[in-house]
């Protein structure tokens, strides 16, 4: 599989894990705030519960002491309709159901606490209902309100049913937070892997894309300013440097000369030991040029077995100088190889800067001329007038 098909895979797969994580984290985000919703909603039955057997225990007491039949009677009613609601909730909460038709899943420590011992919240309830019942159903009396039914049904409502109304919103809170808590742990799994997922991706995609990226301008740079075969600078950088340090050599008014340098009968090495061995020829001419040069000094290839030099901080006579010591440099090198050997020579023109010059590429003709006239004198030549 090719790299880019290989990022482009491992680039969508993240995507859709991240995609697939966030949704998923989404879901149990969904689960807590339910569960949230719920425990409050039960909570608050368990309260409302409670206040409607507070309510009951209130007007039980005050049908005792109520002399008047008639508002005994309207009592009476108010507790039926106390009783009714109690009862209905109740019946709905211990088959799972909240009044606005919710439906909760009670753990069974919670059914223990509605059927299991010692609780029975369920007997304590109907227990309570039945109780109201009975007072209500005894004749009432002047001394009803200190009647051992009214006491049974107040110990029954105070203690033992709030009790248990206290004890199953308690449980259902600690059950929920459980759950609550489970959740946010995998919520925290799910965003961990989100982060893990995004490293990932930028350790094994964009790292390496980066990596790839510049590498590859590297390259391009390279390309486009140094010469494939001999590996120095082509002509496109070999101009751009020389009118660099043109207009240095112009502001800070200092010598700057260019040397034109092309092969003696170069067509003949190629038709005598083929265009490989001219490759090599070309190649061994540039590393010699380099090694006679200062680093300061500049060498290019500026066209097929022509090479440039640029040298800041020399003037004419300087440049005299070092073009002579590149062509007897070349001269007594002998090029080897397969083919066999064969030495060649150099012809160069020199040129420095004057004030009719408007940049370097002016020089540089110049300098193009004088290396005309080294070739017009029998070549192997430097001309540098
Ligand atoms: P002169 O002394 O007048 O310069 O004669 P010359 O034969 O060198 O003639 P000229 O400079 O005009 O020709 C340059 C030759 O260099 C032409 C071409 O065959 C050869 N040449 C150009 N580029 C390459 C190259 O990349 N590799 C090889 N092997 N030869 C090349
Ligand atoms: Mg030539």
């Amino acid at each position: 599989m090719d790299t880019r098909r290989k990022y482009h895979r491992i680039y969508f797969t993240a995507l859709a894990s991240i995609a697939l994580l966030v949704g998923a984290s989404l879901v149990v985000i969904d689960y807590i705030v339910a569960e949230e919703v719920l425990m409050t909603e039960v909570n608050e039955i368990g309260s409302r519960q409670r206040m409607l057997s507070e309510r009951v225990a209130h007007l039980t007491l005050e049908y005792a002491v109520e002399e008047n039949e008639e508002a005994r009677e309207q009592i009476v009613i108010l507790i039926e309709q106390a009783l009714q609601l109690f009862d209905e909730t109740h019946q709905l909460l211990i088959r799972g159901h909240l009044p606005n038709s919710q439906v909760v899943r009670f753990s069974d420590n919670i059914d223990d606490i509605f059927f299991g011992e010692p609780e029975i919240l369920d007997q304590k309830a109907r227990l309570f209902i039945y109780n109201t019942r009975e007072v209500l159903a005894h004749e009432w009396s002047v001394d009803f309100v200190s009647s051992y039914y009214l006491k049974q049904l107040r110990k029954a409502t105070i203690k033992d049913l709030h009790k248990g109304l206290e004890l199953l919103a308690v449980q259902y809170a600690k059950n929920s937070h459980y759950r609550i808590t489970r959740l946010r742990i995998i919520v925290a799994v799910l965003l961990g892997g989100i982060i893990l997922v995004l490293f990932s991706v930028g350790a094994f995609v964009f790292k390496p894309l980066f990596k790839q990226i510049t590498k590859q301008e590297r390259e391009l740079k390279k390309l486009a300013y140094i010469d494939p075969l001999t590996n120095c600078h082509n002509r496109r950088s070999f101009l751009a440097n020389a009118e660099t340090e043109f207009d240095r050599s112009r502001r800070y008014s200092r010598p700057f000369s260019i040397l034109f340098i092309d092969i003696d009968n170069f067509k003949d090495i190629n038709d005598s030991y083929g265009h490989a061995a001219g490759d090599i020829g070309l190649v061994e001419i540039t590393k010699v040029c380099l090694r006679n040069i200062r680093e300061s000094d500049f060498l290019g290839r500026i066209g097929g077995d022509e090479f440039g030099v640029v040298l800041n901080e020399c003037d004419l006579d300087d440049a005299a100088r070092t073009a002579e010591k590149l062509r007897q440099s070349i001269a007594a090198h002998v090029i080897k190889g397969d083919f066999g050997e064969f030495s060649t020579s150099i012809s160069i023109g020199a040129a420095t800067i004057n004030d009719s010059d408007n940049n370097a590429y002016d020089t540089l003709k110049r300098a193009d001329q004088n290396l005309y006239q080294s070739k017009e004198s029998g070549r192997d030549a430097v001309v540098a007038v």
